[in-house]
Order: C-alpha cells, then sequence, then structure tokens
C-alpha cells in the first residue's frame, strides 16, 4: 500500500516544506503514528533513530501550532542531549518553514543568555534537555502551564542517563490535560510505566 503525504489531512503550507524537504513516502512509524496524533491520542512509539521518528511527531505539533495562539510555549519536546535537540531543531524548521511556528532549542553548557531572548520574544514549540529546561524555570524565564503537547524523546537513553527525576519535575509543572507523546528505542518495564 502506498500511503502518500497528502492523505493525513496536514495543511497544504506543511505539505509543501514536506516535499522541498525531499521526503516522498511517510516512513512506518510515520503511517501509524501521524494518524492517531492528529486526532489527539497519546502514543507510545516504538522506533530507533532513523526511522523518521522526528517527523512523525513534528508534523502533527506543527499542524496544531497553525491555529490558535501564538508566541506562548504550547508544545514541549523533551530530549536527552543537545545533539539531538539540534537535530530536531533543524527538522522542525524545515518541515514549519511556510508556518509562523517559532521554536527555540533549551540546553545546558552555553550561554543561558540567547535562550531566554529568544523565549523572552514568545515561541510556541521549545526543544529542551531537562536540565536547563528546569533551570530556566526556576529562573522564572520559562512558562509552560500552557502546554497542550509534551514529546519524550528517545526516552529509555534518558532514563539511563538518570533523567527521571527531572522529568517527573517537568511533567508536574505541566497541565493535567495534555497530549503526551513518548518515543523510545526499547521498551522496558519502567518505560511504559
Ligand atoms: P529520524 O529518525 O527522525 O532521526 O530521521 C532520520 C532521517 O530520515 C532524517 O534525516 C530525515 O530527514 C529523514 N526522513 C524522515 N522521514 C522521511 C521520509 N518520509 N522520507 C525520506 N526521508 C525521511
Amino acid at each position: 500500500m502506498h500511503m502518500k503525504f497528502d492523505q493525513f489531512g496536514l495543511d497544504q503550507r506543511i505539505v509543501d516544506a514536506i516535499a522541498s524537504a525531499g521526503y516522498t513516502v511517510p516512513t512506518s512509524i510515520q503511517q501509524q503514528a501521524i494518524p492517531k496524533v492528529l486526532e489527539g491520542r497519546d502514543v507510545l512509539g516504538l522506533a530507533q533513530t532513523g526511522t523518521g521518528k522526528t517527523a512523525a511527531f513534528i508534523l502533527p505539533i506543527i499542524q496544531r501550532l497553525i491555529k490558535g495562539p501564538q508566541r506562548r510555549v504550547r508544545a514541549l519536546v523533551v530530549a536527552p542531549t543537545r545533539e539531538l535537540s539540534e537535530q530536531i531543531y533543524q527538522t522542525s524548521v524545515a518541515l514549519g518553514k511556510n508556518t509562523r511556528m517559532r521554536c527555540v532549542t533549551v540546553y545546558g553548557g552555553v550561554n543561558k543568555k540567547s535562550q531566554v531572548s529568544r523565549l523572552r520574544k514568545g515561541v510556541e514549540l521549545v526543544i529542551a534537555c531537562p536540565g536547563r529546561l528546569l533551570d530556566l524555570v526556576g529562573d522564572g524565564a520559562i512558562d509552560l502551564w500552557q502546554t497542550e503537547v509534551l514529546v519524550l524523546d528517545e526516552a529509555d537513553r534518558m532514563c539511563d542517563m538518570g533523567f527521571i527525576p527531572d522529568i517527573r519535575r517537568i511533567i508536574k509543572i505541566l497541565p493535567s490535560k495534555r497530549q503526551t507523546l513518548c518515543f523510545a528505542a526499547t521498551m522496558p518495564e519502567d518505560i511504559r510505566r
């Protein structure tokens, strides 16, 4: 069965950006996850890097962000490393290029200033590593109370890296009424929980 990107009901601006990114056929995780995420359901996805999992969650997020309030954090992606955060950011910028979506990456090891000033100008999507995110929350530099979607990317790796207490803290700050998407390459019992 040949599924195409224009069958998801995504906005034409997104479909155009997908074409400019050079994607023609949705990958397996994209075929399975995109319709469910668009419906607003929570999704637990088993997917390695290289399977197209980033677009699987970013495309429905961009679709959501086209409508509704701007310049407030409405989607939060939490990832274990800067490298992964940057990759997710690049994908978001490429796929969101025809929309007004604003995004920022938030991670440690670099000066807070540019992250804080970008947040102050207003963004809809934050892609963050747990430590710096909590740091900026503590500084009052980021409001997460209007977050509609939380993505935990490479959740198994975050678990291995000891980020579970941080993730718990982050989840406590978010509205309980939200969509949660969790992606992992392996699905041990603690991730499921
Ligand atoms: P990811 O698994 O999200 O790290 O994506 C792996 C790579 O596949 C990235 O370089 C994407 O640009 C690319 N990619 C994602 N979805 C597709 C698709 N449907 N067709 C072709 N390439 C894709």
